[in-house]
């Protein structure tokens, strides 16, 4: 019996001329690494290796896939909890950097670097206390579990000097994500240059590196108006001319923003039913495969991929020009990809297209939740 499309497709051609075109519009000194958490399939990670400067990991886990994918690629190790094995780990496979998260970390890494004989380079990862533009996830400006608080840096830069097994590049901040103004991307990248030539004259520093973090965003409402990186990078080069000549690198650490439009979720229409006066579009897969818009309680935006062969005999209902909600195929009311649409037509059999998942779809879903089988990956 033939298998309802269920399946992410990824168009590596349209990510490597995209990808290519974001870093070629960066300033001098600007270098762009992936976030890999946004999505580490090893097709992904192969594409993207020779376009970026590296990829930034927050797990042994992804740091044996970036190797496995791109042995040579430089590699920024991050994350907020990391043990023992892991920073060891890092420093035994020559990561370029490690980002610091707490006081006790810096300990900890300067511990298991004097113990191997070395010293590693480290950012301090500060959340400052802002004020940031708004966006959907907040990571600093407010309490989280991410990174050192502004008010701890005396402290931390202190600790950072005088422990024997690191050196102290600079400082990192990544304070957003999914930020769709670049008006707003660079008054944040302002805040962050007068903070940290604040602190380099405060504690007699000179950072090499400052990362300022990913969070540049998509658009998942609009689809035909993204975060303009034109004029962002038009505002980054004037901006990058006031930023402090001895700092060596900016590095940025986008996720979402390189990966997101490359991937796509198709998923078939099993069937088309009306309950209590609402019409409900039910698919093949859902939520435990593409997690990101309940997750974010959007509706995710979608198009209708109308199929005419349907079975003889069988009664095909459909939706014409009405509100639709899209559910998946878990017992569960929370498995919504899309609420109250209005489509202009759609049946069983029909396959939906789900645009702009390349990014948090397949990576942050319960795949496992009631042992459906998963989607076919397709990397083309
Ligand atoms: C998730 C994450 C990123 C990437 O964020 P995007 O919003 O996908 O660009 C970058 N840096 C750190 C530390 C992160 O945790």
């Amino acid at each position: 019996m033939r298998e309802p499309v269920c399946r992410y497709e990824y168009d590596l051609g349209a990510l490597a001329r995209h990808v290519r075109e974001v870093v070629a519009a960066l300033p001098a000194r600007c270098r762009m690494f992936y976030a890999m958490k946004a999505n580490s399939a090893a097709p992904l990670l192969r594409t993207l290796a020779p376009l970026v400067a590296g990829f930034e990991v927050a797990s042994g886990g992804e740091l044996a896939k970036a190797r496995a994918a791109a042995p040579g690629a430089p590699v920024l190790f991050g994350g907020p909890a990391k043990t023992d094995a892991e920073i060891a780990e890092a420093l035994d496979e020559g990561v370029e950097r490690l980002h610091v998260e707490s006081i006790l970390e810096l300990h900890r890494i300067s511990a298991i670097a004097a113990r191997a004989g070395r010293v590693a380079d480290v950012l301090l990862r500060v959340n400052l206390a802002g004020p940031f533009p708004a966006a959907t996830l907040a990571m600093a400006g407010r309490p989280t579990q991410f990174g050192i608080d502004e008010r701890l840096v005396t402290e931390a830069v202190v600790a950072a000097k005088e422990l024997p097994g690191l050196r102290l590049a600079g400082f990192h901040l990544h304070s957003l994500s999914n930020n769709l103004s670049p008006e707003a991307h660079l008054e944040m990248l302002e805040l962050y240059r007068r903070t940290v030539t604040g602190w380099e004259a405060e504690f007699g520093l000179r950072c090499d590196v400052v990362n300022v973090g990913g969070g540049i965003g998509v658009n998942y409402a609009d689809l035909a108006a993204q975060f303009d990186w034109a004029r962002f990078t038009d505002g980054l080069r004037r901006l990058v001319d006031t930023f402090p000549g001895h700092w060596r690198e900016i590095d940025f650490e986008c996720g979402r923003f390189l990966v997101a439009a490359c991937g796509s979720y198709l998923t078939e229409v099993l069937d088309v039913k009306r309950n209590h006066g609402l019409c409900y579009v039910l698919v093949r897969g859902g939520t435990h495969h593409f997690r990101l818009p309940v997750s974010w309680q959007h509706s995710h935006p979608f198009t209708v991929r109308p199929v005419e062969a349907w079975p003889p005999g069988l009664p095909r209902p459909e939706a014409r020009g009405e509100p639709v909600t899209v559910v998946g195929e878990l017992c569960t009311p929370k498995d919504v990809l899309a609420r109250d649409v209005v489509v202009d037509r759609v049946r069983p059999g029909d396959v939906l297209e789900f645009a702009y998942a390349g990014a948090y779809g397949w990576e942050i879903s319960h795949h496992d939740f009631l042992s459906h089988p998963h989607p076919e990956q397709v990397f083309v």
